[in-house]
């Protein structure tokens, strides 16, 4: 019975990075049980926050198996311990070592940011690719929630796909800024970032494959909002594709000038934009050239921008 117990926990343990020696959880085991007359639930708690204690690993690391499925509109408080089945949607450049990946998922119900720990060495995930995500934990950040992965994160792919509900956002406005990451990029072949000079966040200095981008800053007098147009809907909207872009680069001998003839075509002209609405970003599903208001609405938004 004891000598069960141990090895249960000796491979939860093991699961969890930490190597403690059968031989040492049993005698506690059986110290407390057999000697002090514990109950054996109430022993193996017991032995278990011990290890814990000196592991400094947090409880729910090692009880976290049990979370429960959740949908993403229902997280309403940190450090709890859920699932979720959900899509990536988008994974964004992390600025620090520590984390690994870091994104934004979402199911029916919106979406939330995630967090893959450098240190809890999990899976990393792939933009567009659905999963069910066990035992992550939820947690807020600048008053908005999200969820951290940890050692005991469980991540399986999923071939079902999952159709996200988030707020979509209709708006028609003037473009007043392309911003900085626009144009011809280049992605990682592994994990589809997009490369800073030559190296992704991930995989370091790698080949890349190129991909045409927009990030356009549209104000419709109202608000000002992140648009990222992707590379079909840029292509449609300004008539360059990949391959011209290319050229364009090739012929310039520098790739930035695909974003001044972009920028060119698109500044200061009013278009609708539709879209989900992803924390700060739109990201653009249908994009159309609009009439503006007046002349003067442009030149103040314009105007505006650029005193910002
Ligand atoms: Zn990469």
């Amino acid at each position: 019975m004891v000598k069960d117990i141990a090895e249960q926990l000796k491979s939860r343990f093991s699961e969890m990075g930490l190597d403690v020696p059968l031989e040492d959880i049993e005698s506690k085991l059986d110290e407390l049980t057999n000697k002090f007359g514990v109950p054996v639930d109430e022993a193996k708690r017991s032995v278990v926050s011990q290890y814990l204690k000196e592991s400094n690993i947090p409880r729910g690391e090692f009880y976290g198996k049990d979370s429960s499925p959740v949908k993403v509109r229902d997280i309403s408080s940190e450090g709890q311990w859920v699932g979720l089945k959900a899509k990536v949607i988008q994974l964004w450049q992390s600025e620090s070592d520590s984390i690994a990946q870091v994104g934004l998922i979402g199911d029916e119900t919106g979406t939330i940011k995630f967090v893959n720990w450098a240190k809890s060495a999990r899976p990393l995930v792939e933009e567009g690719k659905c999963y069910v995500f066990k035992n992550v934990v939820t947690d807020s950040w600048q008053g908005r929630f999200q969820v951290n992965f940890n050692k005991n994160t469980e991540i399986q792919e999923i071939e079902e796909d999952i159709e996200v509900g988030s707020s979509v956002e209709d708006i028609t406005g003037a473009i007043v800024d392309i911003q900085s990451g626009s144009g011809l990029i280049k992605r990682c072949e592994s994990c589809n970032r997009a490369l800073i000079k030559g190296s992704c966040g991930e995989h370091g200095k790698v080949e890349g494959k190129y991909d045409l981008r927009v990030k356009a800053v549209i104000d419709d007098g109202k608000i000002v909002r992140d648009a990222i147009l992707n590379r079909e809907i840029t292509e449609k909207l300004t008539g360059i594709t990949l391959d011209a872009a290319k050229k364009i680069a090739e012929e310039a001998l520098d790739p930035s000038k695909v974003v001044d003839v972009i920028t060119e075509q698109l500044m200061g002209h009013y278009y609708r934009v539709k879209g989900p609405k992803v924390g700060r970003y739109i990201l653009v599903e249908e994009m159309e050239r609009a009439v503006p208001v007046s002349d003067g609405d442009i030149q103040d938004a314009i105007a505006m921008a650029e005193g910002l």
